[in-house]
């Protein structure tokens, strides 16, 4: 039997569809292209149902098999109150208690491969002699802040955003204190202290994976290869192989295929998607704001619409695609009458991937997390940059700042909200502004720059993984 010589992978993505999308996604090209049997493990969750969808929308090579961990039983460790990454490593620890048994019966994998939050696995693995790497779901040079953070921890006494500096991670570009995310700006709650404890384990990692490349982040993959920072900072061998991003569904649904034939009929580059990733809600106010912002803006766009939520950023990361619900009932009235024609409205979910590849689609109001990100890249699309939680307010800073892909609206001061006129001068600049040219010629040579990394034996990106398979391959 052919399969048995193959070398046999386990893939652990952590609960989300920001690690469960470019786990699959290296799942599959472990598979593809280099000839590898995966077992894909699946963290059962409220959110599952999304990412079963995703399972069956998208096809599935042979050699990749998804199997189901047994669903934990939270309900008495969690309540309403408990935040996003608290619930999810509790979640993430109550299922790994299987994991061991799971492993064992699988025969003895060549490989484990988590992402952050799943670092119980390093113990497990080790009993059994499975080297675990980690597949680091964000940008470099978030990693390289990650890596840096137990010595800051050890260092600094007060909290980190009252500092009176930027934070300089030896080799990379100072990061504002305003940028730094949700969950270091308390030291003393919970998601602080979980953030910290799968963080402080990424030494242990066989290698990390980073789903990036030279061209998107060059100062930070030098900074973290050079040797004053491993000197100083306990680093696993790092593999860029990016950029990966979940390839466009197979099948569509219904309001999926009523999208895409809308956008057909649009001219090129002339349509703004604003999509705020999985998980992300504005408040009532500021999408009051935003849709009347587009409105004055006159240009066309595609809006996947939530319930907004005053209590949470991140308000439908448990419930992915689940917020079924009417947007006449929160969205300015008479909006969807008068923007008839320009704009189309799709309550809770689009097919990004596939929207971002239309010839149609100029721009990209983006949430900025990674998978967001990289798919704008890749298909040479601008962004406006409208970070809400995790470390969206690095990534979007880093975009501005260092890439020049997008544009960060800008608050009114001492309020949190962006108003209407400031959303229409934006969306103006990067739909029909020099300053949009510029950016989307960026975009466009990074797309370029995206496809060579990957190429089958020639690219970066493809020989670093191939790499790392070699000596799986060796042990197999
Ligand atoms: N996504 C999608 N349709 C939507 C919203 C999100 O297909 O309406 C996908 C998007 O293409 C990306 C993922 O969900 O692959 C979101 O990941 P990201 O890292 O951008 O953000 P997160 O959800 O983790 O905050």
């Amino acid at each position: 039997e052919p399969e048995t010589s193959k070398p046999h992978v386990v893939v652990l993505p952590s609960p989300g569809m920001g690690h469960f999308i470019p786990l699959l996604e290296f799942a599959k090209r472990l598979v593809v292209h280099h000839d590898i049997h995966v077992s894909f493990l699946q963290i059962t969750t409220e959110a599952s149902a999304a990412q079963n969808q995703l399972l069956h929308s998208s096809t599935l090579p042979p050699g990749l098999d998804v199997i189901d961990l047994a669903p934990a039983n939270i309900s008495a460790l969690v309540s309403e109150e408990t935040l996003v990454l608290t619930r999810l490593c509790i979640i993430v620890r109550e299922s790994l208690r299987s994991l061991k048994s799971v492993l064992i019966e699988l025969g003895k994998p060549q490989a484990l491969v988590i992402d952050l939050f799943s670092t119980q696995a390093f113990e497990i693995c080790r009993e059994l002699s499975i080297p675990t790497y980690t597949f680091f779901t964000a940008s470099i040079s978030f990693l390289a802040f990650s890596l840096y953070l137990p010595t800051l921890d050890r260092e600094v006494d007060c909290e980190f955003v009252d500092l009176p500096e930027p934070i300089q991670v030896p080799g990379c570009t100072p990061i504002r204190t305003e940028d730094l995310l949700d969950q270091v700006r308390n030291r003393k709650i919970d998601e602080y202290k979980w953030f910290l404890l799968h963080i402080s384990r990424l030494p242990m990692a066989a290698g990390i994976f980073l789903n990036s490349w030279e061209d998107l982040e060059p100062t930070s993959l030098k900074a973290i290869k050079d040797h004053i920072f491993y000197r100083q900072i306990p680093t696993p061998p790092v593999h860029p192989i990016g950029p990966l991003i979940k390839q466009a569904e197979a099948s569509v649904t219904e309001t999926d295929a009523k999208c895409l034939a809308w956008l057909d009929k649009q001219s090129s580059d002339s349509v703004l998607l604003i999509s705020l990733g999985s998980g992300g809600t504005l408040t009532a106010a500021q999408l009051t704001e935003l849709a009347w912002g587009l409105e004055l803006s006159q240009q066309r766009f595609i809006l996947v619409a939530r319930k907004p939520s005053d209590a949470s950023a991140s308000g439908t990361f448990f419930n992915v695609g689940g917020d079924i619900n009417d947007p006449t009932e929160y969205l300015p009235e008479g909006f969807l009458e008068r923007t008839e024609g320009v704009g189309l409205v799709v309550p809770s979910w689009v097919p990004q991937v596939a929207v971002l590849r239309h010839p149609s689609t100029g721009a990209f109001l983006s949430h900025c997390g990674w998978n967001s990100i990289l798919e704008s890249i890749t298909h040479g699309v601008p962004m406006i940059a409208w970070p809400l939680y995790a470390e969206q307010r690095m990534n979007a800073t880093m975009l501005v700042e260092d890439v020049g892909v997008a544009i960060k609206p800008v608050a009114v001061p001492g309020k949190e909200i962006v108003e209407r006129e400031e959303i229409e001068r934006v969306v103006r600049m990067v739909m029909e502004g020099e300053e949009g040219k510029a950016m989307r010629r960026k975009a466009r040579e990074l797309k370029d720059s995206a496809v060579e990394a990957l190429r089958d034996t020639t690219g970066l990106s493809y020989e670093s993984l191939s790499r790392v398979i070699k000596e799986w391959k060796l042990e197999a």
